[in-house]
């Protein structure tokens, strides 16, 4: 038999301990131990709870919408479209300012040809010349009007590029250190 100072319960560091629970190495007495079990019990009640839970989730019918990954492709599909929507707006807002711009100098062009040719033809002083002439700038007039040489649009192959590719890779799932005869509940949970 052993002889030596008697150990405290670990639980309520009151009654000598009786009893080593094997699981968390706590030392109780016969009171605590008891309530220790029963602590025991219902942390494996929850576990019950949440196996369950877990199963009819694993098999039952999808009912919380889409994976989070597929989410997340739709996330970054959003995302991707609305970059190239902003874009195109600010893009477009500025094509049209700039033409509006090309336009105010083309009117006044325009008019110094009017003026030219209809005091050519009120003071009838005019020769091939000067219609080969005025049909040359009314063309080029038509020609800026249509394709400005001024403005144009062109990919900016400088920048790294504005939309992130996504890919789709595969690990190895992270094992859970279930099945290794340890138990994955810390006994600091419990005692
Ligand atoms: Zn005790
Ligand atoms: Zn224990």
């Amino acid at each position: 038999m052993a002889t030596g100072p008697k150990v405290q319960c670990t639980k309520c560091t009151k009654n000598a301990a009786i009893i080593a629970c094997e699981g968390c190495s706590a030392k109780f007495c016969r009171q605590c131990f008891n309530g220790h079990r029963q602590d025991l019990s219902k942390e494996l009640d929850n576990i019950t709870y949440e196996h369950d839970m877990f199963k009819q989730q694993l098999e039952g019918p999808k009912a919380d919408g889409p994976h989070r990954l597929l989410k997340q492709i739709d996330e970054w599909k959003k995302d991707s479209v609305n970059k190239i929507n902003q874009l195109a707006d600010q893009c477009r807002t500025d094509v049209v300012k700039l033409l509006d711009k090309n336009k105010e100098q083309l009117v006044h062009r325009f008019r110094k040809i009017t003026n030219s040719v209809r005091k050519g033809r009120d003071d009838e002083d005019y020769d091939e010349r000067d219609l080969i002439r005025w049909m040359s700038q009314l063309k080029e007039l038509k020609d800026e009007l249509i394709r400005p040489s001024n403005v144009r649009v062109e990919e900016d192959r400088q920048t790294s590029p504005w939309i992130q590719k996504i890919r789709i890779s595969e690990g190895v799932l992270e094992q859970v250190k279930i099945n290794e005869g340890k138990s994955w509940l810390r006994p600091a949970q419990l005692c």
